[in-house]
């Protein structure tokens, strides 16, 4: 299976370090904790800037920086780790002074009138200081209570486990059909599994896009040889299946829990405060407020936007692009003028290709582009617009055509990947574009024209 279409890394760092713009002292050392996606971009960035201190990252599963995505969409098809030294050229253990990829952080004091620098304690009871710390400890898979004998997947341990047991004839049973779900029930459906998906909400990926989308993503499963189940929470788990609220059991030989993820931030009790996501609130630099000198990037941060307001991390764009601007102020160093990237998550599930830019809310209205069924294959190109509600505050004057215009939240696009650099860029330029939705939702209206009228 193809890995998914992805925006090229950006390649606005300055090569040369600057003192232009220079707020504060540039510190002399950083830790990064977490040696992911997001920590891997801050110590890269870093160095591409010029930062010439002592760099040190921490991490906990013992292996240098990989992508995640692929552990669902290729387990079958890619064996190892899409390693981000061969994906995105950059090689940890060249850029920082001291690696420690199995010995994750455990507590955090930050600096006092006595100590100037922040203490950073490991597992194995060492103690790291530094003048500026950088959390990209991303998230950890929920399991909840007595779910034990569950297996989930967020690593390349995960996938390994996993890939072992995926074979004609397993039956699997996946609690849920969110984004991971959803990707591993048709890779596993495709491989001759006897796939049972159980969501305790209406339809797939409600909490995501909505009831109103997600019921147009409910034949899909049929279609990729899978059973859905919607509407009963399970209640319990044991080695030998699932038990639903209604009764009934779903026999499997793997259960595997797919209910989501929440950031790894536990060991930060006391010391950093966090959302109730369990994130930490960064301002649009990634900056913890009233802490200076400490950051978060990646799925660990809610990090505000200058027009979306707080956006939480969980999704590989924002661990991708969000560490630049980070290091650039950690820096001191004048923002560049790029704007912030939209918010932006792809999946490949069941056959299908998903796009989605901005963040839906509850209260949008849906409106269709295109057949959500795909038209006569089952797989031509639709999107779903989410509307903010017409509450005499968002835009509903007419355009140049007289058109009446309003005020777009997020779009989804579906099975058409061609149209993903158009959609980013009329994210990117407007967060919240205002569009004629007469033309909006006319298919043969092309993308790219709808954001170059936006303009
Ligand atoms: C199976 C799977 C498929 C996905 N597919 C998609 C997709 O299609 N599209 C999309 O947008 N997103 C997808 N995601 C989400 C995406 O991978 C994440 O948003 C991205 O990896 C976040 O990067 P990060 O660096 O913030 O966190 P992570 O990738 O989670 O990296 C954080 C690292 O920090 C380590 N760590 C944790 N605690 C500590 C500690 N205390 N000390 C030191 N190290 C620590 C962790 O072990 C981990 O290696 C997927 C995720 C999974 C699991």
């Amino acid at each position: 299976m193809p890995s998914p279409a992805r925006p090229v890394p950006s390649s606005s760092l300055a090569p040369e370090p600057t003192s232009r713009g220079a707020r504060s002292p540039v510190p002399s050392s950083v830790v990064v904790v977490g040696a992911g996606l997001a920590g891997a971009r801050t110590v890269a960035a870093l160095r591409q800037l010029g930062f010439d201190g002592t760099l040190t990252l921490l991490g906990a599963e013992g292996v240098p920086p990989y992508d995640r995505p692929p552990l669902s969409k290729e387990l079958l098809t890619r064996p190892g780790p899409a390693w981000l030294v061969e994906d995105l050229g950059i090689d940890v253990a060249t850029l920082v002074d001291d690696l420690r990829l199995a010995d994750p952080a455990v507590g955090l004091t930050l600096p006092d009138d006595d100590a100037h620098a922040f203490a950073v304690t490991t597992r194995s009871g060492d103690v790291v200081r530094a003048d500026a710390v950088v959390l990209a400890v991303g998230s950890e898979p929920v399991r909840p209570l007595g779910w034990e004998t569950a297996s989930v997947l967020h690593t390349t341990a995960d996938a390994a486990a996993l890939r072992e047991r995926v074979a004609p004839g397993l039956r699997l049973a996946v609690v849920g059909a969110g984004w991971i779900g959803a990707e591993i029930a048709g890779v596993a459906a495709g491989a001759g599994a006897e796939v049972t998906v159980v969501e305790a909400g209406a339809t797939p990926l409600e909490r995501q896009l909505g009831p109103a989308v997600g019921t147009h993503l409910a034949r899909w499963y049929a279609d990729a040889g899978a059973r859905l189940v919607t509407g009963v929470p399970v209640v319990e788990v044991r080695p030998d299946g699932v038990l639903l609220a209604d009764g009934t059991q779903v026999a499997a030989d793997v259960v595997l829990a797919a209910v989501g993820a929440r950031p790894a931030t536990a060991w930060l009790d006391g010391a950093v405060p966090r959302d109730a996501r369990g994130a930490v609130p960064v301002d649009a630099t990634g900056a913890v407020r009233d802490v200076p000198g400490l950051w978060a990037v990646g799925d660990c941060a809610t990090r505000d936007h200058p027009v979306l307001g707080p956006v939480p991390g969980g999704h590989w764009s924002a661990a991708l692009h969000d560490p630049e601007p980070t290091a650039r102020a950690l820096m001191g160093l004048d923002a560049d003028d790029a704007p912030p990237h939209p918010p932006y998550v792809f999946s490949q599930q069941l056959g299908h290709d998903l796009a989605l830019f901005g963040t839906p809310a509850v209260t949008d209205e849906v409106v269709l582009r295109g057949d959500p069924a795909g038209g006569a294959t089952g797989r031509e190109a639709w999107a779903a617009l989410y509307v903010e509600p017409d509450d005499g505050t968002s835009a509903r004057r007419p355009d140049e055509g007289g058109r009446a215009v309003r005020r777009v939240r997020a779009v989804l696009l579906v099975d058409s990947p061609r149209d993903v650099g158009a959609v980013r860029r009329l994210f990117t330029r407007t967060p919240r574009p205002e569009l004629a939705l007469e033309q909006a939702t006319d298919p043969s209206v092309r993308w790219r024209d709808l954001a170059a009228a936006a303009s």
